[in-house]
């Protein structure tokens, strides 16, 4: 008879130690395995040199600690590092990290595909594959930490450098509509016998699932980043379709109950320019009146993101002028605004290029290639996050 074997990354820390539990073990010994796996990245019980060697030998029969494997691993020329993850049946994601002078980000993907559909994302082109789970989604910080750090050669375990210091839920799919493993996940990378990231450095990403905003406020507030992308609801509506059954003053709603949650005193809007589409002076006195309803202000911060155009979408860039212009209204207005410039664009990790398709390798090498000459371009300054700050 064949025996599944459990996998340890699906289990989050009262799960483990009921796990242990069922194996005749003390709840301590569940945080020193779930050290082993999330502080050390072991994956082999046989490491694990303070458990017993009859709980090694038990735990080598019954369960197992595996990440979705490596199909391919690139490193654009700015130091962004992209894996995509084989996650069965043709379906890949892709994870990317982002080094920054004080920090490394983290950008994990939660769905294949998504079933939102926003206009301008080629995930949402590629449609609704599956959930991951949590092991799949997790597995993606459990995987980067380790593998950045054998690369760098710095040890395993808390003495040795942490290489990811934030993550960001920016990848393929959209995290609310995945919700309970992902909260699952969530509650991993804060723990403090896993990765222990404050609340404050994990931040989710939503195109406005607004109930499961609330749930989430309820269940593991961090940070949170809502795309916008629009002024007004026709727009909006014709956008990110979500709006038709979330408009926008539910959404400021939601907005506004999850502050009093947050680990952070602010939202961040996510607004991708889309040239001669939501990207005028009047767009934007639009927005600075969306958020600071004189009644109801909703306290939060802009990121401004340059569409990365993909030829299906029919759509293009902002030029930098008019995002600059675009940028200074709101910062006139009182309003934090960041302009964010695309990294990695050389290796396909920019915002909403997630495509991640299996049988599509022929294609991501080509792009990859394409890539390169626009690396070859922009100079070494290409792909930066530059503030535009008031
Ligand atoms: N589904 C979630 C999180 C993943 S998308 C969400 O929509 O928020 C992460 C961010 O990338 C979102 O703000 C999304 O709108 C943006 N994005 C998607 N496609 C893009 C593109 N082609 N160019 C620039 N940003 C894009
Ligand atoms: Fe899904 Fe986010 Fe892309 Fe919209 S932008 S299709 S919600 S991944």
């Amino acid at each position: 008879m064949m025996t599944v074997l459990t996998n340890l990354l699906d289990l989050d820390p009262a799960q483990l130690i009921a796990y242990c539990g069922e194996l005749g073990e003390k709840p301590f010994r569940a945080k020193q395995l779930q050290r082993w796996i999330h502080q050390f990245g072991a994956s082999n019980f046989d490491a694990m040199t303070d458990l017993a060697k009859s709980l090694r030998d038990k735990l080598a029969t019954r369960a197992m600690i595996a990440a979705p494997a490596v199909i391919s691993d690139h490193t654009s020329t700015d130091g962004t590092r992209k894996w995509l993850l084989d996650v069965g049946q043709g379906n890949a994601v892709e994870t990317v990290f982002i080094p920054e002078e004080n920090r490394g980000t983290l950008c994990i993907s939660t769905q294949a595909g998504c079933a939102v559909n926003c206009r301008f994302c080629s995930t949402g082109k590629q449609g609704f594959s599956r959930n991951l789970t949590v092991s799949e989604i997790i597995g993606q910080l459990w995987m980067a930490e380790f593998e950045l750090r054998r690369t760098k050669g710095i040890e395993a375990g808390p003495k040795g450098e942490r290489q990811i210091t934030n993550v960001v839920m920016m990848g393929m799919g959209e995290p609310l509509l995945n919700f309970e493993p992902t909260v699952t996940a969530l509650k991993l990378m804060l723990d403090d016998n896993a990765y222990g990231l404050s609340r404050r450095r994990v931040t989710l990403s939503t195109s406005g699932v607004v109930p499961m905003m609330d749930k989430l406020s309820q269940e593991c507030p961090v940070a949170l980043a809502v795309s916008l992308h629009a002024s007004n609801d026709p727009l909006r509506d014709g956008l990110v379709p979500l709006n038709k059954k979330h408009p926008l003053a539910e959404l400021m709603a939601a907005c506004r109950r999850y502050l009093e949650f947050a680990p952070r005193d602010f939202i961040t809007f996510e607004y991708c320019m889309l040239h001669e589409v939501n990207d005028s002076d009047a767009h934007a006195r639009e927005l600075v009146a969306l958020v600071q309803n004189h009644a109801n202000p909703v306290s939060c911060k802009f990121n401004l993101i340059p569409f990365n155009p993909f030829p299906e979408s029919g759509l293009t860039r902002s030029h930098n002028p008019r995002i600059k212009a675009f940028a200074q209204i709101l910062i006139d207005a009182g309003i934090v605004t960041t302009i964010r410039k695309t990294r990695g664009d050389d290796i396909d990790a920019a915002c909403g290029q997630l495509a991640g398709e299996v049988q599509d390798r022929t294609r991501v090498q080509e792009r990859m290639e394409k890539m390169t000459e626009y690396q070859k371009k922009f100079g070494k300054n290409f792909g930066r996050i530059v503030e535009v700050s008031a």
